[in-house]
């Protein structure tokens, strides 16, 4: 009986491996973990004001000298402005190979276009995201002259096996992100990828088992939720001020902080006063090399030098 449930369990693995050779496969679940514990914050960080695309302004929180990357999150980008000079000149054409691009629109239009006849427009409440794969040439431009354009844009790596796969969109309207109302106060969740209770994002399953959502909070009423206790989490809190970790022993993490998150199966987070909103995520770490040129993010230096070459020759998208 011992001996056919170990047959069993090796087949089973067998299985897993398996599925897990090719494009667009899901990660296996990692087993449930009976230990309850809560993630508490490591360190904080203001993102760094910057420059990108065309002279967009934007703030960079994961991708500056101080953080170079959280694997496996290569990039956190949050644009904040009504000013239309810090966002008009938009993202003219440029490419991405081997991760995946992620834009979640607070508030604002953004349109799409690629260099395979692909396009679409972001809209406020809304989110793209996009798997590069082998590669991809695109802009990234405001459709509005004037008005608030808000937002992040986040790089999620993808491990080697999947880094030549197929282009993928995954364009989500507002009205396609699952919301829900936490409380009579009116504060509300988002969820864009991964799950929480009954609450299930729209995103299609990831490599890295992506968790990605906004928070509103407008009572000091505390939100809670499970991670896999050994996956990347942040929070980047957007407007006011919250507590993160274990009752009676929270965090204060201030507006404009990027809080880095330690190990656990728990996540907690409570308002402090005033309305707060908050970009939370959580990710599978991948643990290969990262070698990173500006919009490639590879493994090696070799594929880096693949990259430019098949960009050069017009080739990046059809290799
Ligand atoms: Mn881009």
């Amino acid at each position: 009986m011992l001996e056919g449930r170990r047959v069993f369990l090796f087949q089973s693995g067998l299985l897993v491996a398996s599925t897990l050779a090719g494009c667009g496969r899901g990660a296996s679940v990692a087993p449930a973990v009976a230990v309850r514990s809560w993630r508490g914050v490591v360190s904080q960080l203001p993102g760094m004001p910057t420059t990108d695309g065309a002279g967009v302004r934007l703030t960079r929180i994961i991708g500056q000298p101080a953080l170079r990357n959280l694997d496996p999150f290569i990039l956190l980008d949050r644009f904040h402005s009504d000013e239309p000079g810090a966002y008009i000149r938009g993202f003219p054409d440029h490419p991405h190979r081997g991760f995946e691009t992620v834009t979640v629109m607070l508030e604002g239009r953004l349109r799409h276009r690629d260099s395979r006849g692909n396009h679409g427009l972001i809209t406020g409440g809304g989110a793209q995201w996009m798997t590069a794969g082998r590669g991809i040439v695109h802009s990234e431009m405001p459709e509005q002259v004037e008005g608030f354009m808000s937002g992040f844009q986040l790089w999620v790596n993808l491990p080697a096996r999947e880094k030549m796969c197929p282009q993928l969109y995954q364009d989500l309207q507002p009205a396609q992100l699952t919301e829900e109302r936490l409380g009579p106060s009116g504060s509300k969740v988002r969820v864009i990828a991964g799950r929480e209770g009954s609450l299930v994002g729209p995103v299609r399953e990831r490599p890295t088992q992506p968790m990605l959502m906004t928070l509103a909070l407008e009572d000091e009423r505390p939100f809670e939720l499970s991670t896999p206790v050994d996956h990347t989490a942040f929070a980047f809190v957007s407007r006011g001020e919250v507590e993160i970790g274990a009752e009676d022993r929270g965090t204060l993490v201030g507006e404009g902080s990027l809080a880095l998150l330690g190990p656990g199966d728990r996540l907690r987070v409570r308002a402090r006063g005033v309305r707060s909103e908050l970009l939370l995520a959580a990710a599978r770490p991948i643990g290969e090399p990262i070698v990173q040129r500006g919009p490639f993010v590879m493994n090696t230096e070799e594929e880096i030098r693949r990259a430019f070459d098949d960009y050069r020759a017009g080739v990046l998208d059809r290799s």
